[in-house]
C-alpha cells in the first residue's frame, strides 16, 4: 500500500465497490493496521480506517496531516517524511508511524500506516532495568571482593600480633615485670583476637556466592549486624534498641544479603548521628507486618535527616555527601531488596532524623 508512487484503484462510481476495484475506503479498512490517507497539499483528512479512528481519533487535530504531527512531536514542523516512534497521550500506547505516497484517481495522497509497538518498547525497558540490576549486582560483586581481600590480608598480620603479645606476656611473667604492662599487654591481646573475629565473621559475610533464598528470622539476621556493628556503636556511645516482635513471621530471602541490607543501614544511621549530642543519640531498628502482609523492617535513626534534594537522589548510584563514601550501599541495598520482591524507602523521622526501611515477602507458602 504505501509504497512511494504507487496507485490506488479508482473508486467506482457508487463510492463503493466497481468491476471488483476497491474504494479507497474498503482498502483502508482491509489493513490490519490503524491507516489513513491525506490530501497532497492540503494535507486533509481524506480517508481513514475504523482502526485509525479509534486509536488515533481522540488526538486533537487527527483529521490534519500537519497538526497530527505536530501534536505528536511538538516542536517539528509537522514533517511526515521517513519513520517516527510516538506516543499517544490519550492511551500511552505507542506507534510507529511511516508515511508513503500513493494516487488515487490521479490525486496524490500521503497515506500514513501506525504500527502498534508499544509491546517492543515493554521489552526493551525491561531489559534496560534488567541490565542495570545486573550493573548494581557486579558493583556488589565487586564491593564483596575487596572486603574478602582486605579481610584475608588484615587476618595474618593480626594473628603474629596475638602471637607477639603472648610471647611478650610470658617473657614478663617469667621476668616479674611490672603489673601495668601486663595489663596493658593483655588488653592488647584482647582487641587483638575481638579483632580477629571481625575479620573472620567479615570474611564469611562476604564469600561470593549464588543468592538461596529460604525462610529466616529477622532476629537472627539483625543480631549478626548488630554484633558486627557493636563496635563502631559503642565508639558512639549509642545504645542500638531493637524492637521485633516475638510472633514477627520468617521472611524469605537469602540471609547473607538481607545482612548487607540491614548492616548498611545501620551504619548509615550511626554515621548520620555523629554530630548529634550524645544525649538525644538514639537508633531503632523496628519490624512488624504491615498491611500488605508482608515484613516491613524500619531503621530510625536521630541524625541530620536529609533535605528534599538529597532525597530525591538518595538511591542513586555515586550519590554520597560523606568525604570518604562510595554513594553505592543503598543503591545496592535497594536492587537486593527488589530481587526479593521487596520495597526500600525512606522517609524523615518524626522530631528529626530518618527512617529508612525495606519490605520482604514472609516465607509461608514460599517454599
Ligand atoms: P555512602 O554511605 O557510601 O555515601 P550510601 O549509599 O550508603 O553511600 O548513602 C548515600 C548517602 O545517603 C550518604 O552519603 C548520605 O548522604 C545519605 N544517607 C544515607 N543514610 C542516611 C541517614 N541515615 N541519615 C542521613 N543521610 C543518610
Amino acid at each position: 500500500m504505501a509504497v512511494p508512487g504507487g496507485t490506488l484503484p479508482r473508486p467506482g462510481a457508487d463510492g463503493g465497490q466497481s468491476g471488483g476495484t476497491p474504494s479507497l475506503d474498503a482498502l483502508l479498512e482491509a489493513i490490519p493496521i490503524a491507516c489513513a490517507a491525506f490530501q497532497d497539499g492540503s494535507g486533509q483528512l481524506v480517508a481513514g480506517n475504523r482502526r485509525y479512528h479509534d486509536q488515533f481519533g481522540p488526538v486533537p487535530g487527527h483529521v490534519s496531516r500537519e497538526r497530527l504531527m505536530r501534536e505528536l512531536h511538538p516542536g517539528s514542523t509537522g514533517d511526515t517524511t521517513g519513520r517516527r516512534d510516538v506516543r499517544l497521550p490519550h492511551n500511552g500506547r505507542w506507534y510507529s508511524l511511516h508515511w508513503g505516497r500513493v494516487e488515487d484517481a490521479g490525486q496524490p495522497l500521503d497515506l500514513l500506516s501506525a504500527v502498534d509497538i508499544s509491546e517492543r518498547i515493554e521489552v526493551l525497558d525491561s531489559h534496560k532495568s534488567q541490565q542495570e540490576k545486573l550493573l548494581f549486582t557486579s558493583r556488589l560483586m565487586s564491593v564483596g571482593e575487596m572486603a574478602a581481600t582486605l579481610a584475608h590480608e588484615l587476618n595474618q598480620p593480626l594473628a603474629a600480633i596475638v602471637n607477639y603479645l603472648n610471647g611478650s606476656l610470658r617473657l614478663v611473667g617469667q621476668a616479674g615485670g611490672p603489673v601495668q604492662v601486663e595489663r596493658a599487654l593483655q588488653a592488647a591481646r584482647t582487641q587483638a583476637e575481638h579483632a580477629s573475629a571481625v575479620i573472620g565473621r567479615v570474611r564469611e559475610f562476604v564469600r561470593a556466592r549464588e543468592p538461596r533464598r529460604s525462610a529466616h528470622r529477622l532476629g537472627g539476621i539483625a543480631d549478626t549486624v548488630l554484633e558486627l556493628l557493636r563496635l563502631e556503636a559503642e565508639r558512639q556511645q549509642l545504645c542500638i534498641e531493637l524492637a521485633l516482635p516475638e510472633d514477627l513471621p520468617e521472611v524469605y530471602a537469602d540471609r547473607v544479603m538481607v545482612e548487607q541490607v540491614l548492616l548498611n543501614l545501620v551504619k548509615n544511621a550511626i554515621e548520620a548521628m555523629r554530630e548529634t549530642p550524645a544525649e538525644r543519640r538514639a537508633l531503632r531498628v523496628e519490624g512488624r507486618v504491615n498491611l500488605d502482609g508482608d515484613v516491613e523492617v524500619r531503621v530510625i535513626d536521630r541524625g541530620s535527616g536529609l533535605s528534599k534534594a538529597q532525597q530525591d537522589q538518595l538511591f542513586s548510584p555515586f550519590f554520597t555527601t560523606k568525604a570518604d563514601g562510595l554513594g553505592i550501599g543503598l543503591a545496592i541495598c535497594r536492587s537486593i531488596i527488589e530481587y526479593h520482591e521487596g520495597r526500600m524507602f525512606f522517609e524523615p523521622a518524626p522530631g528529626g532524623g530518618s527512617v529508612f526501611g525495606f519490605t520482604l515477602p514472609v516465607a509461608q507458602g514460599r517454599q
